[in-house]
């Protein structure tokens, strides 16, 4: 796990889940990866997915870190998916990433969808 990754803000609220120092609704742990339910959920089933190291996006994680929390975190989707039930009904995996992505947290998060007809992934852009 890399230690420092350049322009990883450690105050961040996920950072804060991490320590502890938050409290969180988890589903899921193992050394490389901790998922809990959003907030604020936009579906029956809605969790975030994160890797514990300092990634701000997927770009980070691809770059600089290692193939074991790569596929830690990949796994965590897929068996996530099956244990909160939506494996065979379907479910959607979507990570904001940066200012045109609308990012809010600035620590790697895969949100994990379903339970419900999910509708269209996205508006056609104007
Ligand atoms: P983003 O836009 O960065 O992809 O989404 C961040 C998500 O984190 C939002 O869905 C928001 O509801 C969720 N969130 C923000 N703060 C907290 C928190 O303190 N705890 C939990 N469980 N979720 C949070």
């Amino acid at each position: 796990m890399s230690d420092s990754v350049e322009g990883y803000d450690s105050d961040n609220i996920f950072a804060k889940i991490l320590r502890g120092e938050i409290p969180c609704d988890r589903v899921y742990e193992d050394d490389h990866v901790l998922a809990f339910r959003d907030i604020n959920p936009q579906a029956p089933v809605h969790v975030l997915v994160i890797p514990k190291g300092p990634y701000r996006s997927i770009v980070d994680l691809a770059e600089q870190g290692s193939d074991v929390e790569i596929a830690a975190w990949v796994r965590a989707q897929a068996h996530l998916a099956r244990e909160l039930g939506v494996a065979d009904s379907g479910f959607r995996i979507l990570s904001n990433c940066g200012v045109d992505g609308h990012q809010e947290v600035a620590h790697l998060h895969m949100h994990l969808f379903g339970g419900c007809d999910l509708g269209r992934m996205i508006e056609p852009a104007g």
